[in-house]
Order: structure tokens, then C-alpha cells, then sequence
């Protein structure tokens, strides 16, 4: 049985960033840009004011002065090329060019108008409000480094800068083929002996989230029908996800399926629980196959530590280790925990204000303890923790 971490290097050496594409910066947010780009103009592009008011010389600005206010207004949109004429006034609005002469906006609340004259309450200092060109970023500077998440801030200031697309890794196609004779779609009733089927839509959005896109299969439990879905399947994606059907049962037939169809199982049951059936192969054309065990709980823990972690790699994202995080998050133990096993137990958690206690049931079908959970608390073959120590947790 392969150990966690060897389980996780061996699956990342075998992946790589997808090919580069540029996609509209509205398709953009939590891409991860696939080059670092540079500004390619001062911004602000040229000195503006910061408030409705007027533009002035700061020096003739003096309290009580009164200052002619010359025809023009220099509203935001078009710069009328005015030009201050010494013991003059110009009446400006917020994002307005600056007029040349003019060193200072002084803010209608600081002046009283009469007829066409201003007369200064406040003064005003050299340069203010005025937002000079190249005050926020100058051209030349790098505006977000390759590897970097698109949030919604970046996209804004990579419109700012007139960039209508940007280079992202392209999303990887991942298909789900959950198993199961016993599986039944949400909003079918149910005969005896049937469940739900959760694992197809919590899988589906688990890959959407971690980046990719997710499409769907269901297979009841014949290799005939695994063998047709898989084609479809293995044809169309970049990584297929098998939920159940992976362990030795006479029911199980994804080995034996993934055997025909020329997938090499690189290998089969990792130290870690729950979890211990996961499988992970590829196919000759490149495709990555993994098999999750049917079990929810078994079948999230399991994406989340071997395979959302490639799909943040195809995407792009450089800081993916074999760790995937675990251990940079800590909680001090609530309660006591203890690992009876063999193996690693991720145990669910609810990690909060650096304190973190378990959450509910811990069965490998218990899904409400999952729903419930923001953290996996790993806890070492054997481990005993009493309240007050401190537990390595993974965000989930
Ligand atoms: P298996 O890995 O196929 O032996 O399934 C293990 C357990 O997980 C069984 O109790 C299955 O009924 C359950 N299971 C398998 N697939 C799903 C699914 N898609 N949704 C909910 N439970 C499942
Ligand atoms: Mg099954």
C-alpha cells in the first residue's frame, strides 16, 4: 500500500499545465494567469482632480482671496485644453484633466461663489487634490505575476489599463462516472434498497470548484455499460473520476473495465482513511483515470487529496505540492481525538478561531458530518490528542 505523499508526487509527475489561452477578463475570475503581465501606460494617464470644485494657483489661493472664474468648465470626458491664467479660477469636476497653470483644486465647500467670482474660505495646498498621471501605476510595471488568482480587483485594474483578455491556462475537462445499481437521481422516488445518488453532483461541483470543468456519467454495476461510458468518457476528457466500484467485490467492475480498455493502473489502495481503495491509472492517450471509492465521505476526502490538487496544477497553480496544504492550517483540540488505525485518518472539523473540534459522526457514509465540516484533522496511525493540543488540518 502506497504512502500518501508518494501517492500524491506520483500523480503530479505525471501532470502538467494545459496549453495557454487568452479568454475576456469577465471569463477570467479565479484563473490563474499563465503570464506575468507588465502596464502598458501611466495611470492615471494624465493629472485630474479629485473633487468638484476649481482649479487654482495654490499660492494666489490665500483665505479671503477672490478669483475670477473664466468661462469653460472642465468636466470629466473631454479635455477642453484650458490653460489658468495667473489670479484666475477655473471651475473643474472630479476625473477632470487639469488645466495647465493650475497646481491646486480647491473644493467648492471651501469657496463662496459670487456672480463670476470665487472667494477662498480654506486654502489650499500645492497639489491637492489633484491625482497625478502614473500615481496609482507607472508604465512598465508589472501588474500581476504569472501563477496569480484572478480575483475581481486584478480583473479591474487589468481593464484600467485598456487589457481586454488575459493568458490562462485552458480549464482541464474532467468527467464523473459514478456506480451503482442501487443509485438513484435526486427527484426520482425511491424503491427499497436504494439510495441517492450524492456523490454526482457533490463530485460535479467539487471539480468545478477546484477548476475545471465536470461532466457526468452514471453506470449501474454491468461491465458492459462501464466499458461504453468509460469510452465516451476517456475520449472526451482530461481526467476521468470513477466513484465506486473500485474495491474486490464480485460487483466491482472498474478494474477489470479499466484493464480492457488499456488503462495502466499505476496504482491501487493508499495508506489513508478513509480512502484506502483510491486508484489512480492513465490511459495511452494521456487521460488521468482515478477511482474513488463509492463511499461519500471516502469519495470527498479522497478528491480533495489527490485529485483537486492536480486539477489546481493543470490549471496553472505553481505553489501545488505534494503537501497540498496540509499542516499549514492548525487547530488547538477541543476534544480528545484518537486514531485506533493503521493508516492516517482524516477525521471531518470544524476549525475556528484557531480551535477545532469534530464534526458529528465519523463514518465513512455519514454525510452530514461532511456538509457540516470546513477542515480535515489529520491524525497519525496510532495519534492520541487531548484537549488543548495542537492537530495539523487541511482546509476542505
Ligand atoms: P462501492 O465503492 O461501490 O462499494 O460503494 C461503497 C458504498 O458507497 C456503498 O454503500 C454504496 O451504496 C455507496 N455509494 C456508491 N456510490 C455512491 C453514490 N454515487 N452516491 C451515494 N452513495 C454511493
Ligand atoms: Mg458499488
Amino acid at each position: 500500500m502506497l504512502e500518501e505523499t508518494e501517492a500524491r508526487r506520483r500523480i503530479l509527475e505525471r501532470t502538467s499545465p494545459g496549453s495557454v489561452i487568452w479568454v475576456p477578463l469577465e471569463l477570467a475570475l479565479d484563473q490563474i494567469l499563465a503570464q506575468q503581465i507588465v502596464a502598458v501606460m501611466d495611470s492615471p494617464p494624465f493629472d485630474n482632480s479629485s473633487m468638484d470644485g476649481y482649479a487654482v494657483r495654490a499660492a494666489e489661493a490665500m483665505v479671503g482671496a477672490r478669483l475670477p472664474v473664466v468661462e469653460g468648465i472642465q468636466a470629466a470626458g473631454v479635455d477642453l485644453g484650458l490653460e489658468l491664467k495667473p489670479g484666475e479660477a477655473i471651475r473643474i469636476f472630479t476625473g477632470a484633466a487639469i488645466p495647465k497653470g493650475a497646481d491646486a483644486v480647491i473644493m467648492q465647500e471651501d469657496v463662496d461663489r459670487e456672480g463670476d467670482s470665487i472667494i477662498i474660505r480654506e486654502g489650499v495646498e500645492l497639489g491637492e487634490n489633484i491625482r497625478v498621471r502614473g500615481g496609482d501605476v507607472c508604465a512598465g510595471q508589472i501588474l500581476s505575476r504569472r501563477g496569480e488568482v484572478l480575483t475581481p480587483a486584478r480583473i479591474g485594474l487589468l481593464a484600467s489599463q485598456g487589457i481586454p483578455e488575459v493568458p490562462v491556462h485552458s480549464k482541464p475537462l474532467a468527467h464523473i462516472i459514478t456506480t451503482g445499481d442501487e443509485l438513484v437521481e435526486p427527484g426520482s422516488p425511491l424503491l427499497p434498497g436504494e439510495i441517492y445518488n450524492s456523490n454526482a453532483p457533490m463530485l460535479q461541483t467539487a471539480v468545478i470548484r477546484a477548476g475545471a470543468v465536470g461532466g457526468v456519467s452514471h453506470a449501474v454495476d454491468d461491465p458492459a455499460e462501464l466499458r461504453e461510458v468509460l469510452v465516451n468518457a476517456l475520449a472526451a476528457s482530461d481526467l476521468v473520476i470513477i466513484a465506486g466500484g473500485v474495491s474486490v467485490g464480485e460487483r466491482d467492475f472498474v478494474q477489470e473495465v479499466l484493464n480492457e480498455l488499456g488503462v495502466v493502473t499505476e496504482f491501487w489502495r493508499v495508506k489513508v482513511k478513509p480512502g484506502k481503495p483510491f486508484l489512480f491509472g492513465v490511459h495511452p492517450d494521456g487521460t488521468l483515470v482515478f477511482g474513488l471509492p463509492g463511499n461519500p465521505v471516502s469519495a470527498y476526502v479522497t478528491f480533495s487529496l489527490f485529485v483537486a490538487p492536480v486539477i489546481r496544477r493543470l490549471r496553472g497553480d505553481e505553489t501545488e505540492s505534494t503537501s497540498v496544504g496540509i499542516g499549514s492550517l492548525s487547530g488547538l483540540a477541543e476534544e480528545s481525538m484518537h486514531n485506533a488505525g493503521d493508516r492516517p485518518h482524516y477525521l471531518r472539523g470544524i476549525c475556528e478561531n484557531g480551535r477545532v473540534r469534530l464534526s458529528g459522526t465519523q463514518q465513512s457514509h455519514a454525510i452530514f458530518g461532511l456538509s457540516r465540516a470546513n477542515c480535515l484533522v489529520r491524525l497519525e496511525a496510532g495519534q492520541e490528542v487531548a484537549p488543548g493540543e495542537s492537530v495539523p488540518c487541511h482546509w476542505i
